[in-house]
């Protein structure tokens, strides 16, 4: 039976995935308090001493423990200070941070490779297929919040679903050191019942906008239309449209992976002499060893990349039997490359590439026979 001409089909719901997000609990105050537990049950502000920077200076983050002071991220420091003046001041140290993500995602890679991180203490997990051929989410959810805390020693929070924006939206849920599942027929109440500042991507203005609009929980966005929501909010009106319909087919992206890692430098006077050279490439090949060990990879190809100051470039290539190992040796085979160059014309622009990549995670690293835990299996390929 045909009811008219204009037929507004309802948007479907694909549950077939199985997606998993987790979020490290106050991530960068967790690891200082690792790091000294005489921190721990104290208020732990992540900042520089408003007292060492005159005042300056903005929060990262805050433990629970200050949280319950009014502490809250992106608060400036001497604002906390003045909230809770015995708080503990610790300086970011990005390092750690970068370190203990790393770990993480060794631990993730145990489930899946379909992982998207946000930043460095928040990923998506494509479970759907996994390494285990476990069919329960939760579990899998339960068993990589496990192996963080005892590997790791921090807590994170974990959010279950069908969908990135519904896992999302669930490990926010019961932070921290919480799990939220979210199977396809309990979504649609937990959205209706959610205040509609929780709505993953709905900022400050846009939500004074829907409570003007009469827009204060999820059921309020689900009755309205598809029309009058893009006509109000554009594009992300057609998408809340579906997000309140548990409707989001956004693909877990992968980490994208390189191929080949690689830096160069344009000098604005030639270089001429070898010293000079030789300054420059061991900065490349410093700031390439760097890239590779962040993105977890090595290689056996080296390519040396050589503009003289007649604008005449020359690429050489060498293969290598095993992965280059640290910078040094990075920078002796770029070196040698050059010298066989053997030319002194002024160099307007060096650059160093190491390509061929391969995974440094699951190749031949030797793990420590005499733990019976994973924690200090180390993903790194140098010697340092
Ligand atoms: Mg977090």
């Amino acid at each position: 039976m045909r009811y008219g001409l204009l037929v507004f089909d309802e948007p479907k719901r694909d549950t077939s995935r199985k997606i998993i997000h987790i979020d490290m609990d106050a991530f960068y105050a967790s690891v200082a308090m690792r790091e000294n537990p005489e921190l721990r049950n104290k208020p732990v502000i992540i900042a520089r001493h408003p007292r060492e920077t005159g005042g300056r200076g903005v929060v990262a983050t805050a433990n629970y423990e200050a949280r319950k002071f009014g502490i809250h991220s992106a608060m400036s420091a001497q604002k906390a200070f003045e909230l809770c003046p015995h708080g503990r001041f610790v300086s970011p140290d990005f390092n750690l941070y970068r370190e203990t993500s790393q770990k993480m995602h060794e631990i993730f890679k145990r489930y899946t490779d379909k992982i998207q991180p946000l930043s460095l203490d928040e990923a998506y997990l494509d479970v759907t297929e996994n390494k285990l051929s476990q069919k329960s989410a939760t579990i899998l959810a339960e068993r990589i919040r496990k192996d963080i805390k005892n590997e790791l020693r921090i807590t994170c929070s974990a959010g279950v679903s069908y969908n990135k924006f519904l896992a999302k939206l669930a490990s926010d849920y019961n932070k921290p050191d919480g799990i939220t599942v979210l199977p396809p027929d309990q979504s649609h109440n937990f959205l209706m019942n959610l205040p509609i500042e929780k709505y993953h991507g709905v900022g400050e203005k846009t939500v004074d906008r829907m409570h003007d609009m009469g827009i204060f929980r999820g059921q309020d966005l689900y009755d309205k239309n598809e029309l009058e929501l893009a006509g109000q909010f554009g594009k992300m009106g057609h998408s809340l449209y579906r997000k309140v319909r548990g409707i989001d087919d956004s693909e877990v992206k992968n980490d994208r992976e390189p191929k080949s890692v690689g830096k160069e430098s344009t000098f604005s006077d030639n270089l001429k002499t070898e010293n000079e050279v030789i300054q420059a490439l061991r900065v490349l090949a410093g700031k390439v060893m760097t890239n590779l060990k962040r993105k977890q990879k090595h290689g056996k190809i080296v390519v040396l990349k050589i503009r003289y100051e007649d604008f005449e470039t020359v690429t050489r290539r060498r293969s290598f039997p095993d992965y280059i190992k640290n910078e040094n040796e990075l920078f002796q085979i770029a070196l040698s490359i050059w010298e066989e160059e053997n030319t002194s014309e002024g160099i307007r622009l060096l650059g160093i590439t190491v390509t061929g990549l391969e995974s440094a995670v699951f190749e031949t690293i030797p793990l420590p026979l005499w733990k019976d835990n994973y924690s200090e299996r180390t993903i790194q390929t140098d010697d340092d």
